[in-house]
């Protein structure tokens, strides 16, 4: 069979597609022209789509305001971010207990206007997130807090983040930043945890073998589905080389060019 006709049939039991954003449907403030034919074929296909971004360091709201600023209206339902992953783990497992966040107003909100009360002196667990309003104090105060036995949650396992020219930390870095002084490794919930992966499921309402996780990022978007049923497709417009490619152990069902590409073969 040749590849079209493979791929055809990889993508032939897929309702849902789960999209990464940044090098996936854009770069930075640039829309990719591939992105609303795509999703126009998605549609018309009688499949769904969602989006799921890490970036913990915005909110839900922000990134439905910044599609709906490149022209693509989405309901709530279909945008996805970490924050709501470790908030459902974190209602379901640590009811009633205190937080101290390391992250920005976004993520700080999100936490208060899902109940969760915030203290900054005497918490039950500490979570760490992509904190670009990171200060010293904020992460001493963290890792004493942590020296002092309370445990440590990461909303997402980024070591960078792309921006324009270039790179700035992301909420591993953070992390491990704080595993460096405190000698703990926090626990991760975003991609490519299997929290994500179960909170997917349940959002989506589907069986894994009928999703398919789209992204640009191999130890992130791509390792998400491994050791299950979910499709995973790696785009090659974002920041996945092909050296890189072939270097790694995480390997995707489906690699293409960009999202155009994978269009081609719904
Ligand atoms: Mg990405």
């Amino acid at each position: 069979m040749d590849k079209r006709g493979e791929l055809r049939n990889k993508l032939e039991g897929t309702k849902a597609f789960v999209l990464d954003m940044d090098g996936t449907i854009y770069l930075g403030d640039r829309l990719f022209e591939e992105t609303v034919p795509f999703l126009e074929k998605i549609r018309e296909t009688g499949r769904d789509f969602y989006f799921f971004t890490n970036n913990s360091s915005r909110n839900k709201e922000a990134y439905i305001a910044k599609l709906h600023n490149m022209g693509i209206d989405i309901s709530p339902a279909q945008m996805m971010i970490s924050n709501e992953v470790i908030i459902k783990w974190l209602l379901e497992n640590r009811r009633g207990e205190r937080a101290f966040v390391v992250g920005t107003e976004y993520l700080v909100n999100d936490f208060l206007q899902a109940g969760i009360e915030i203290d900054e002196e005497n918490p039950d667990y500490v979570v760490l997130g992509f904190d670009t309003s990171l200060t010293y104090e904020k992460i001493s105060k963290a890792c004493g807090f942590i020296r002092d036995g309370a445990p440590v949650f990461g909303v997402n396992a980024d070591w960078n983040c792309p921006v324009e020219g270039g790179f700035i930390p992301d909420c591993g870095s953070i992390a491990a930043l704080v595993k460096a002084s405190t000698g703990v490794q926090c626990e991760f919930f975003g991609k490519p945890s299997r929290h994500t992966l179960d909170y997917i499921t349940g959002h989506l309402g589907l069986k894994q073998s009928e999703i398919a996780i789209v992204g640009d990022r191999l130890y992130t978007d791509i390792a998400v589905a491994a050791g299950s049923e979910v499709l995973s497709v790696l785009v090659m417009s974002g920041e996945t080389t092909h050296d890189m490619l072939r270097e790694s152990e995480i390997v995707p069902d489906i690699v293409v060019r960009d999202i155009g590409e994978l269009g081609e073969y719904l």
